[in-house]
């Protein structure tokens, strides 16, 4: 009684000196909100006095409080609406994490006389049941509990079911709540549920009061704290904390504070608030450890899900993402499949395409633009000796073309595979030759075709390629076998002429034999008279060897038949027909063959055929005179140049030992020849034809430099030109 008369009265000195504070405008209005979960009144009722207590202590402020409601609490913190405030533990640690609130007091509770700053939770059954002892026990019971949100009257319960591995949900008969705390102690002791739970010190004041018989009651999972005078069945948890919201300056914070903490445990204001005083704030870290476990807010959201929980919250996306997976692998199965005919229809493709080309003759290969094979067939690696191993992925050229028949270098740009691909134009080549793997080399004609890629593009060439060694060796033979027929009947021929020359001059020889034996014996006998008849037979001899003269100078006519008629001819006509007929031979037989044409030449006079009988003889012999030299030192030069500006001078140089002594006086007579199957005619005809032509072939010869066979020929300036102007300039 004593007790609350000194709080009126100290209550009213507060209200006085508070009153004289209130309404000075030149103090700073600091807010104090306040929860208030027993409506705005209540509240006011219950902290005006702190209130006044704190503008007491801190008169250059004007403390004020500010109710909140639940829903209130969260904006008034982040906006600021508040200096301070007073919120029970869970509120606090969210505002904590949440909006940097920090607690400078904790509330001591005003209990039993008492006063104390922890609390806690207490789970309970009626005494006299034989089935419920330990936490265990629970499972399959009816449990109470103030609220879900109430944390003495439910979630430190809950926090010690689920250490305890017992699920409230799951392994509960059914979890109710009762509203308030006296309803839950009230239900159990009715029987209406079998367990209940609220914060500590309910059931020793509704004792106290008369409400409940304590015998009554059975304390299950029971904690003995020496200090802590209540029944407890959880861990204890800090009380009320008084905290700075983020805007308050740390000075008036401190200020604060220290006036907290300075109040009397018996203060009216205290009393007013039903605590009793402040104490140095508590360490609510046990709280945020309880939130974090029960998956409160605010780690709710930080993901410590059960995947029970998640199945439940999140069932329906992740039906949608089952459904969508098993699409998706739905979808991958069959593009798989798809992927898998797609491979072996490729496959099939390209056995199909390995047996066309391999089951063909022609050798077969391709080349991209870089000039490296592609792909080779099994007839191109027999032909060749080159293994696909050997050629794909290398520049062809220089494996098959880096080198012509005659030694000399082929340029890569001059390649007609290349070249194909280069110009979009297929080409047909009739004679080349491919080097082999073994150092030989391989007459073949080839296709190069341009290879297109999509779009049309040009990826580069298919060449197709033949062996031509052994059709060219054939035409070579044939060549040769007519020459030999040709020779044959030019024996013959001559044969018959001799045989003609012979009988033709058997006659004029027996008649000048018999007359000069009958001469002889004339003159023997050494009779008279006989001189007459000897002058007779000596005229017939004479007669005779005339005819003999006739017979030869006929035949010579026949040899050297008429003067040519000529005309103008031009050269690069006649040097054409030589290398078309005897091009072949030449590279058949190793020769290095150089024409050099004098660019200022054009026309010259001649009989044309007779000039080019003429060196084709020169050439032939050039052919023969190499034929004791080593293939390396065969070469023969065909050059034809102006000379002094009227005539043209064409040359047949080799470079093989010259002319043999044996020949060279008679040379240019017939049937001279150092060869075995020679005719020796060749140039003696040759002599005679360039001869009619007004000049004469000439020779330069020596063992070292071979031999140069020249003759002229006059220039005519135009296709037209009349022979006679050129008769002067014979040489
Ligand atoms: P054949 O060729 O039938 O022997 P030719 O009258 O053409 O008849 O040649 C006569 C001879 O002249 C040849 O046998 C040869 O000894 C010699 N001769 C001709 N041309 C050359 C040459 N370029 N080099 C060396 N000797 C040659």
């Amino acid at each position: 009684m004593l007790r609350y008369l000194f709080i009126i009265v100290l209550s009213l000195t507060g209200l006085g000196i508070s009153t004289s504070s209130y309404g000075q405008d030149s103090k700073e209005n600091i807010r104090i909100g306040v929860l208030s979960h027993r409506g705005d009144e209540a509240t006011r009722e219950a902290w005006d006095a702190t209130a006044k207590y704190l503008c007491s202590q801190l008169p250059d402020y004007q403390f004020v409080i500010e109710p909140l409601k639940f829903n209130r609490v969260d904006d008034a913190t982040r906006r600021g609406d508040v200096d301070f405030i007073l919120v029970n533990p869970s509120i606090y640690v969210n505002l904590e994490t949440r909006y940097r609130t920090s607690r400078i007091a904790t509330m001591n509770n005003y209990r039993g006389g008492a006063a104390y700053n922890i609390f806690g939770g207490v789970i309970f059954t009626r005494s006299d049941r034989k089935d419920i002892f330990v936490l265990d026990d629970l499972k399959r019971k009816s449990f109470m509990a103030v609220d879900d949100t109430s944390l003495g009257g439910y979630q430190m319960a809950w926090r010690e079911l689920k250490a305890r591995g017992i699920d409230v949900e799951k392994d509960l008969d059914r979890v109710e709540f009762g509203g308030i705390h006296d309803a839950v102690v009230k239900s159990v002791l009715n029987g209406d549920v079998d367990v209940g739970t609220v914060r500590t010190d309910i059931i020793e004041r509704m004792a106290a009061n008369g409400e409940i018989d304590i015998n009554e009651i059975k304390i299950i999972n029971s904690q003995v704290r020496p200090e802590f005078p209540f029944a407890l069945s959880t861990r204890v948890y800090p009380e009320w904390p008084f905290s700075k919201v983020e805007h308050t300056e740390n000075v008036l914070a401190q200020k604060v504070a220290l006036a907290l903490l300075q109040m009397p445990t018996e203060h009216p204001a205290a009393l007013a608030g039903n605590y009793a005083g402040w104490t140095i704030p508590l360490d609510y870290q046990k709280v945020h450890d309880l939130f974090r476990e029960l998956n409160l807010p605010p780690y709710a959201a930080r993901g410590r899900f059960t995947l029970e929980e998640v199945i439940e919250k999140y069932w329906y996306w992740a039906l949608g993402a089952i459904v969508a997976l098993l699409s998706m692998l739905g979808l991958t199965a069959l593009v798989v499949l798809h992927n898998k005919a797609l491979e072996q229809a490729k496959n099939r493709l390209e056995k199909q395409h390995e047996l066309i080309l391999n089951s063909v003759d022609d050798g077969i290969y391709g080349v991209d633009l870089k000039g490296r094979c592609t792909f080779v067939n099994k007839a191109m690696e027999n032909l060749t000796g080159w293994s696909a191993e050997d050629l794909i992925g290398n520049n062809q050229h220089m494996i098959l073309h880096h080198t012509r028949e005659d030694g000399t270098h082929h340029p890569p740009d001059e390649c007609p595979v290349y070249a194909t691909h280069k110009d979009n134009i297929p080409r047909f080549i009739p004679d080349d030759i491919f080097w082999k793997k073994d150092g030989s080399h391989l007459s073949v004609e080839y296709n190069s075709t341009p290879m297109k890629g999509r779009k049309g593009k040009t990826t580069g060439s298919v060449v197709v390629f033949r062996d031509t060694t052994a059709r060219k060796m054939n035409d070579a033979k044939s060549r040769e076998h007519k020459k030999q027929l040709e020779h044959v009947s030019r024996l013959s021929t001559l044969g018959e002429m001799a045989s003609g020359i012979a009988h033709e001059l058997n006659q004029p020889l027996t008649a000048i034999t018999m007359n000069s034996r009958a001469c002889v014996r004339m003159m023997e006998s050494g009779q008279a008279g006989q001189q007459a008849n000897c002058s007779d037979a000596m005229l017939k001899i004479a007669d005779q060897a005339e005819r003999a003269g006739g017979i030869i100078r006929h035949i010579r006519n026949f040899v050297q038949k008429e003067l040519p008629d000529r005309k103008p001819v031009l050269v690069e006509h006649i040097i054409e027909t030589v290398t078309d007929l005897m091009g072949s031979e030449i590279k058949q037989k190793g020769i290095k063959f150089t024409i050099d044409i004098d660019p200022s030449v054009k026309w010259v006079f001649a009989q044309q055929i007779q000039i080019e009988q003429v060196l084709i003889n020169l050439v032939r012999n050039a052919i023969d005179a190499l034929e004791d030299i080593d293939e390396r030192g065969r070469s023969l030069a065909l050059s034809v140049a102006l000379h002094k500006s009227k005539h043209v001078e064409f040359r047949v140089k080799d470079t093989g030992k010259g002319i043999s002594p044996k020949v060279a006086d008679e040379l240019f007579d017939p049937f001279v020849s150092s060869k075995e199957k020679g005719m020796g005619l060749g140039l003696s005809i040759s002599q005679g034809i360039i001869n009619s032509h007004g000049s004469r072939l000439r020779v330069d010869s020596s063992a070292k430099e071979g031999a140069v066979f020249y003759f002229f020929l006059p220039v005519s300036t135009n296709p037209k030109a009349n022979i006679t102007e050129a008769l002067s300039n014979d040489y």
